[in-house]
């Protein structure tokens, strides 16, 4: 769409996605509650989160022209003079979400003590990342489905092994080369880069890798979080022991999963496997 890593997308791009996201549904817990998500989340509770300080690089805030009538019409007429209108600017109270799962955890604080067995939840947005690329496999615009866990330790670890187990199930269901391997966020700047370490050795993040052709680098297609008391401990959210609440999500990047359906069985959907076609009822 003539900026790098922002594409239309095609009847046959959408129609895969509607399969694949129904795929997913009937993978998911019973009990999760869906919750939908626009593409804007509110400022001051991305920044509560701690999002600033690890990825302050990939934030994209919402602008606009606040001013009065003249200086809004100012900053027109400043352009139509071959001029720039975006000095003008100032920030919303909006921020563009970064991923799906930020706004929930807001939401869930806001109801109270947890009740027995934490919460689960079924979450989507479109999130922004300002990381532009000519890769398709690094978009700026893209889909992010994740299921949620809110809970005491247990549960929570309980969760993401649970996930960890099923997720390269689904990945053969659809006929998808893949590995588990442990992971890193791409903390920011120099400290970030000891952040990541601890990261990698507390084990909380994995990723499920799948290559786009054979010999291909694999690229990261859904992850495993552990974010410990993180959430529990910014939002106030306590467990049934009266302990910040731990939380986890299992990701699911919906377009690097599109792309890689795309790219390893080709774009005839009736020439893909049996099984890719069963598990997407194509
Ligand atoms: P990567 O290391 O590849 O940048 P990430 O660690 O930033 O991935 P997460 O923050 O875990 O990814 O996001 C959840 C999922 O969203 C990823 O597993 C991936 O499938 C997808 N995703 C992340 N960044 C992008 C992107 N720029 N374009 C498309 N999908 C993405
Ligand atoms: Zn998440
Ligand atoms: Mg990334």
């Amino acid at each position: 769409m003539g900026v790098e890593g922002v594409y239309a997308r095609t009847a046959l791009y959408v129609d895969l996605v509607e399969r694949l996201e129904q795929y997913i549904t009937r993978q998911r817990d019973p009990q999760a509650e869906v919750l939908r998500f626009p593409p804007v989340m509110s400022r001051t509770q991305l920044e509560k989160s701690g999002y600033l300080k690890s990825f302050p690089n990939l934030l994209g805030c919402v602008c606009a022209l606040h001013g009065s009538e003249a200086a809004i019409r100012s900053a027109v007429e400043r352009y139509d003079n071959g001029g720039d209108w975006t000095s003008s600017l100032t920030s919303s109270d909006l921020v563009l979400s970064p991923a799906a799962c930020y706004p929930v955890y807001p939401i869930a604080a806001a109801r109270g003590a947890l009740p027995p067995g934490g919460l689960k939840f079924d979450i989507e947005a479109d999130v922004f990342r300002h990381e532009p690329s000519l890769s398709l496999d690094r978009l700026q615009s893209f889909r992010m489905r994740e299921f949620v866990r809110i809970g005491a330790p247990d549960e929570i670890v309980q969760f993401r092994e649970q996930w960890m187990a099923r997720a390269p199930r689904m990945a053969a269901d659809l006929g998808l080369p893949h590995t588990m391997d442990v992971a890193n966020d791409p903390f920011f700047g120099r400290v970030g880069k000891v952040m990541a370490v601890s990261q990698r050795q507390q084990a909380l993040k994995f990723e499920l890798l799948i290559p786009y052709y054979q010999g291909a680098a694999p690229t990261a297609c859904m992850s495993f979080n552990y974010h410990r008391e993180h959430f529990g401990q910014v939002w106030g959210i306590r467990d049934e022991q009266g302990e910040p609440a731990h939380t986890s999500c299992v990701a699911f990047g919906i377009d690097r999963l599109a792309v890689a359906l795309f790219a390893n069985h080709g774009l005839d959907l009736k020439k893909w496997p049996a099984a890719t076609r069963s598990a997407l009822a194509l």
